[in-house]
C-alpha cells in the first residue's frame, strides 16, 4: 500500500508524448488522489484524464498573465491542497510553462515532488546513436534570426551532443542555419517519438535539408559532437508502416 499524498505539495506529473501507454502507475495514482490538476491546456489534459477514467477538477495556469499564472496554485497549496501539475505532453518544467510554477512554489516554501516519466529529450537522445555521456540540452532557440545565429555560434565550443527542441514550422529554417554553422556535423532528427510514425533520420544538415519537406510532425534535433564520435550507421531507422506516410529514402 503506497503512502497517501502529502498535503500542500505540488506534484509534477509526466504524461505521454504520444503513446498513451507511457504513463506510470504512480502518475495515475497521483492524478486520482490529488485535489486538483493544474494543466497547461485543460481541454487536452481533460481528454487524457478521461482516457484513464479519472475525473478531477482542472485548473488552467496558462491563460493568465505572467503574474497571475501561479497565484491560484500557490493559494491552493496554502490551503493544504495536493496539486498535480501536468503540461501538454512529457515532463513538466522542460521547455514548458511548468518551470515558472515550480519556481513560484519553491519560492513560497512549498514541497515539490517530481513523478518521472516520458520526456522527449531523453527519448530522442537515448535512441539517437550519438554520445550520451555528455550532452547539452538547449531547448528552443530564440525566434529572431540574429539571436538564433548567435546562439548557434556560441554552441560551437561545447563538447558533447547538443539537443534542441524545435517547432514543426521552423525545422527547415533550423536545418538551413545548421548547414551554415555546423555543415560537417552529423545531425539526427527524432520525429514523432513514441507515435505510429516515429523515425530517426540521420545525416549532414545539407542532406536533411534536401528531404525535410517530406517530414511532418514533432521533432527533437540532435547534433553530434565536434570530435567525430558518431554512430556507425547513417541509415534511417523507422517503425513499421512509416514508409507509407513519408515515402523518403535512406540517406
Ligand atoms: N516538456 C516536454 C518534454 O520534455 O517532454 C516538452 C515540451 S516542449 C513545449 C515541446 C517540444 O518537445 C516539441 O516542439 C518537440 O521539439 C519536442 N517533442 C515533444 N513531443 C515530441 C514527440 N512525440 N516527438 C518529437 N519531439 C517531441
Amino acid at each position: 500500500m503506497e503512502p497517501p499524498l502529502t498535503a500542500s505539495t505540488l506534484y509534477l506529473v509526466a504524461t505521454p508524448i504520444g503513446n498513451l501507454e507511457d504513463i506510470t502507475l504512480r502518475a495515475l495514482r497521483v492524478l486520482k488522489e490529488c485535489d486538483v490538476v493544474a494543466a497547461e491546456d485543460t481541454r487536452r489534459s481533460g481528454q487524457l484524464l478521461k482516457h484513464f477514467g479519472i475525473s478531477k477538477p482542472l485548473l488552467s495556469y496558462f491563460q493568465f498573465n505572467e503574474a497571475k499564472r501561479s497565484e491560484e496554485i500557490i493559494a491552493r497549496l496554502q490551503r493544504g491542497e495536493k496539486v498535480a501539475l501536468v503540461t501538454d505532453a512529457g515532463t513538466p518544467g522542460i521547455s514548458d510553462p511548468g518551470e515558472r510554477v515550480v519556481k513560484a512554489a519553491v519560492a513560497a516554501g512549498f514541497r515539490v515532488e517530481s513523478i518521472p516519466g516520458a520526456c522527449a529529450l531523453i527519448t530522442a537522445l537515448t535512441a539517437s546513436g550519438l554520445p550520451t555521456g555528455e550532452f547539452h540540452f538547449i531547448g528552443f532557440l530564440p525566434h529572431k534570426s540574429g539571436q538564433r545565429r548567435k546562439k548557434l555560434e556560441s554552441l560551437k565550443s561545447f563538447s558533447g551532443t547538443l539537443v534542441l527542441y524545435e517547432s514543426p514550422y521552423r525545422v527547415e529554417k533550423l536545418l538551413g542555419e545548421l548547414n551554415e554553422v555546423f555543415p560537417e556535423r552529423m545531425v539526427v532528427l527524432a520525429r514523432e517519438l513514441t507515435k505510429k510514425f516515429e523515425q530517426f533520420v540521420r545525416g549532414k544538415p545539407a542532406e536533411l535539408l534536401a528531404m525535410v519537406k517530406k517530414l511532418k510532425g514533432e521533432f527533437v534535433v540532435l547534433i553530434s559532437p565536434a570530435d567525430g564520435d558518431e554512430p556507425e550507421g547513417r541509415e534511417e531507422a523507422e517503425t513499421e508502416n512509416a514508409e507509407d506516410q513519408v515515402g523518403n529514402n535512406p540517406i
